[in-house]
């Protein structure tokens, strides 16, 4: 097939999506297969656009779900006020600038003031906002914020640890180099012995 013929195909792909008010996403899925050069009718691939737009909305159902929700029924009154630290939180997420995964461990610790927040609620948590398109900075911070403001303890930290498929399958970075970012807020950000102690908890070897 020649360059112009190829291009006027294309065209005529993506005018019939714009122009089909009711496509659906599978029908998107479906002409994506074909502009990579796929025959999206062979036996394979035949469900795949429903597959893929099953797997996609689910991977960004966090849109749909209130953090404070997730938070607010497991909320309990306590006289508690060392630090909690949750560590090692499995993460998933899909990185908006190619819309490919990102994953690795994410670690929360919060000092409480007088209000603790059931532990499984964290991973829930971190779940509901790893399921949205994210970059990585973003998503630590919305992490930390959400437990400020559901407890408002002394203090949050949040660690995430991820690998970007979009750097590693293109060979932007070493396949085991790993993103590290940090939210410190309050006394985790103001007092360095809180911070270090919440480092040292999370340190994947004792030294
Ligand atoms: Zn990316």
């Amino acid at each position: 097939m020649n360059e112009s013929r190829k291009r006027t195909e294309e065209l005529k792909i993506a005018e019939g999506v714009a122009g089909s008010e009711h496509g659906s996403m599978a029908d998107l899925v479906r002409a994506m297969i074909a502009m990579v050069g796929e025959d999206p009718q062979r036996e394979g691939l035949r469900r795949t656009p429903e597959r893929f737009e099953r797997a996609l909305r689910y991977l960004t159902s966090g849109y749909h779900q209130d953090p404070q929700k997730i938070l607010n029924n497991a909320v309990f009154s306590v006289g508690y006020d060392q630090m909690v630290v949750v560590k090692d939180i499995e993460l998933f997420s899909l990185c908006e600038h190619h819309m490919l995964p990102f994953l690795g461990k994410c670690h929360v610790a919060y000092l409480p003031d007088k209000k603790v927040v059931g532990l499984s609620k964290i991973p829930r948590l971190v779940n509901m906002y790893s399921r949205r398109l994210q970059i990585q900075e973003r998503l630590t911070s919305q992490i930390a914020e959400a437990i400020q403001t559901c407890i408002q303890p002394l203090g949050v930290g949040v660690v995430i640890e991820a690998r970007h498929l979009c750097m590693v399958m293109r060979g932007v970075e070493k396949q085991h180099s790993e993103a590290v970012t940090s939210a410190m807020l309050g006394a985790f950000r103001e007092n360095q012995r809180t911070r270090e102690e919440f480092l040292s908890l999370i340190a994947r070897r004792a030294t």
